[in-house]
């Protein structure tokens, strides 16, 4: 009788939760190790950045929009704090998949793209929301190409 732990579906489970982009990090430690990867991926590797998981909830400070993630940058000094919110299951419902991994890629861009600071005019809050379309897509086109997944995977949808 061969070792269950070894049999084929086992090891392809093992396989395909590996391959795939990390849901929810269970410690910080998970979060800062996939951080440092990113991190060098994304050539920051002179920013000092520290991952941490809260499970307060995060808010816009200019609109008071809930926020899955935050980063909290000094950009004269080349460092930054990123904040991930852990879901307390109040994301189930949404239709875009909860993703700690594609969010911590998408805060990593903020220290590389820095948006300046927007004010509350229209035309900042426009600008402000064009910057972070974009910047999603980038932090997704990252996620699909690493994990070798398609668009619907960020779907809850069907
Ligand atoms: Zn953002």
């Amino acid at each position: 009788m061969p070792d269950e732990a070894l049999s084929f579906e086992n090891v392809q489970a093992r396989l395909e939760r590996q391959y795939l982009p990390v849901l929810v990090f269970k410690d910080g430690a998970e979060m800062n190790e996939k951080l440092r990867y990113w991190q060098r991926l994304l050539f920051l590797d002179d920013w000092i950045i520290k991952g941490e998981l809260t499970s307060e909830r995060l808010s816009d400070d200019t609109t008071g929009a809930p926020l899955r993630g935050k980063c909290s940058m000094v950009q004269e000094l080349k460092a930054a704090t990123i904040y991930l919110y852990v879901p307390q299951s109040d994301f189930d419902e949404e239709i875009v998949k909860f993703c700690h991994e594609d969010i911590l890629v998408h805060e990593l861009l903020h220290c590389k793209y820095n948006i300046l600071e927007a004010g509350t005019s229209y035309e900042a809050r426009h600008l402000d929301l064009r910057e972070h379309v974009l910047l999603e897509e980038m932090a997704r086109s990252l996620i699909m190409a690493r994990y070798n997944i398609g668009f619907e995977w960020f779907s809850n949808v069907g």
